[in-house]
């Protein structure tokens, strides 16, 4: 559909993969101390850069690590950011109490519960290990209770795509990969803040749990992580892109079948942990905003648009406003649905 295309669009053409810990650093260990988090996450890792290499041609493939290898965190971005990549995934594997099961998908920000701040604080003591980290990470010490208030000021420049691709990611490990999941949750990675593109970290799930962690173990399990969050990848771009493959087939199902649809689409232009007046300045300058609740966060949108092209046309408009992040969402009946299903129920 080379006429809903907008021009000078986000493209990804660049992905790092970055598979937790490694070398010296073997992250969490299951009840079963041979399995490390260090060795799963780098499976797993090379299984999604295998699936996007050999399925989509226009994305090149970086990794953080190849090998069981330490690597510093602030390296990590800095690869991220050098190479200039349009996307950045962090794969890890969690730990808790041993009943505790399911995955989680987060993006940098300042946490809500303590839960996450658990798991950040868990991730970046990986600093621990290297040798000059005070240096490197603004004076954080993931042994003070104060340790994130260096992230207080931080602003998620890439928050609105990194939601949008967390969620897409829990989405399909919920239904591809019947795992259980846990949500799209904020906290304060060292891995994440200093990069300069959408960025999210992934715990693929508890290692700590005797049957995830045998899953989890598993060349099928990870075979299925993997492609779990390659399918969520491929749409995420797709999406981003505003590229409506032609094979794209049996998308509707049976809720959405013609007879009961009500198709639009709407700028999506800010998400928030917090609700946000529809009155509020921030808004200034912005027709028709509404909001609706998904996964427990906020989500602002503006117009409501019955055809592709006009969103897009929306969509360039509103990025001049300043919401440069802002993107098309399709709904059916107030249902967020993806882009994709909507065009194929309008055709
Ligand atoms: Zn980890």
């Amino acid at each position: 559909m080379p006429d809903s295309t907008p021009d000078n669009q986000y493209r990804i053409r660049k992905v790092v993969i970055d598979a937790g810990h490694g070398g010296k650093d073997p992250g969490c260990v299951g009840a079963d101390k041979g399995l490390t988090e260090s060795k799963i996450a780098l499976a797993i890792a090379l299984k999604l850069g295998e699936y996007i290499e050999k399925e989509i041609d226009d994305v090149e493939v970086l990794y953080t690590r190849k090998k069981d290898e330490f690597v510093e965190l602030h390296k990590r971005a800095s690869i991220a950011n050098e190479s200039n990549a349009d996307l950045f995934i962090c794969i890890h594997l969690n730990a808790g109490p041993k009943s505790v099961y399911g995955t989680e998908t987060y993006v940098m920000g300042i946490e809500k519960s303590n839960a996450n701040l658990a798991v950040a604080k868990r991730e970046n003591a990986s600093i621990l290990m290297e040798d000059n980290y005070e240096a490197q990470y603004d004076g954080y010490n993931p042994n003070s209770p104060e340790a994130n208030i260096i992230f207080s000021l931080y602003q998620n420049a890439y928050l609105e795509q990194s939601l949008e691709l967390a969620s897409k990611i829990q989405n399909q490990f919920q239904q591809g990969a019947g795992r259980r999941n846990r949500g799209v949750k904020q906290a304060g990675f060292l891995v994440l803040y200093k990069t300069t593109m959408p960025s999210i970290l992934i715990e693929t799930g508890f290692l700590t749990h005797a049957k995830e962690a045998k899953f989890l173990s598993s060349e099928q399990g990870q075979d299925h992580i993997a492609s779990a969050i390659y399918k969520a990848f491929k749409e995420y771009k797709l999406e981003a892109e505003g590229v409506v493959p032609e094979d794209y087939t049996n998308l509707a199902d049976e809720t959405d079948t013609k007879e009961n649809q009500d198709i639009v689409f709407k700028i999506q232009i800010v998400t928030s942990s917090k609700p946000i007046s529809l009155d509020s300045p921030n808004f200034e300058g912005i027709k028709d905003v509404k909001e609706y609740i998904s996964g427990g966060w906020y989500k602002y949108t503006a117009g409501e648009e019955r055809d592709l092209k006009s969103a897009y046309l929306l969509q360039a408009d509103i990025r001049e406003k300043g919401f440069k992040s802002a993107f098309v969402v399709a709904f059916n009946n107030d249902k967020r649905i993806t882009l994709q299903k909507a065009i194929k129920l309008l055709e």
